[in-house]
């Protein structure tokens, strides 16, 4: 079953996790790392967040316990809104050749998605993602007070 097909049967696009194999630098140990392939933020509200404080994909190495970004490719979902953005590395703009890279992914994009009524774009790094389609610099600010209130409430 091709992707396309398994979108278009779904009554929804769900949330999926896959994992990546991480290295780590300084100590050289391997381990696997759950990463988000697709988020709906209906099911998974807190995507939204991890967005917003930038907290989503990052690991941290098992052994010396040094954080490391996990530089992955995923899809944001927002059923409410009927949109689909896919977030990119944001280095790959410059290093694909700017626009004409962005509009080849964007039909990749548009022909994965070709059977799903949803809107769908293409972005390069979450701060892109955040100003675009997460209500800018108000919304992180939002997300960071709700962050602080829910810790004050864990104690
Ligand atoms: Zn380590």
């Amino acid at each position: 079953m091709t992707e396309t097909e398994k979108a278009a049967t779904a009554p929804d696009l769900p949330t999926e996790f896959s994992e990546i194999e991480m290295r780590c630098p300084p100590c050289n140990t391997v381990w696997s790392a759950p990463v988000a392939r697709r988020v709906n933020v209906r099911t998974h509200p807190d995507a939204r967040l991890g967005i917003l404080l930038k907290t989503m994909h990052w690991t941290r190495c098992p052994m010396c316990k040094t954080p490391r970004q996990i530089e992955t490719i995923f899809e944001y979902y927002d059923p409410e809104q009927g949109l689909l953005v896919q977030v990119r590395p944001d280095w790959e703009y410059e290093a694909g050749g700017g626009e004409d890279w962005y509009w080849a992914r964007y039909e990749d994009l548009v022909l994965k998605y070709r059977d799903v009524e949803v809107r769908v774009d293409v972005v390069f790094g979450l701060d892109q993602l955040i100003e675009k389609y997460l209500g800018g610099e108000s919304a992180v600010r939002e997300a960071q007070e709700l962050w602080e209130a829910r810790r004050k409430e864990q104690g």
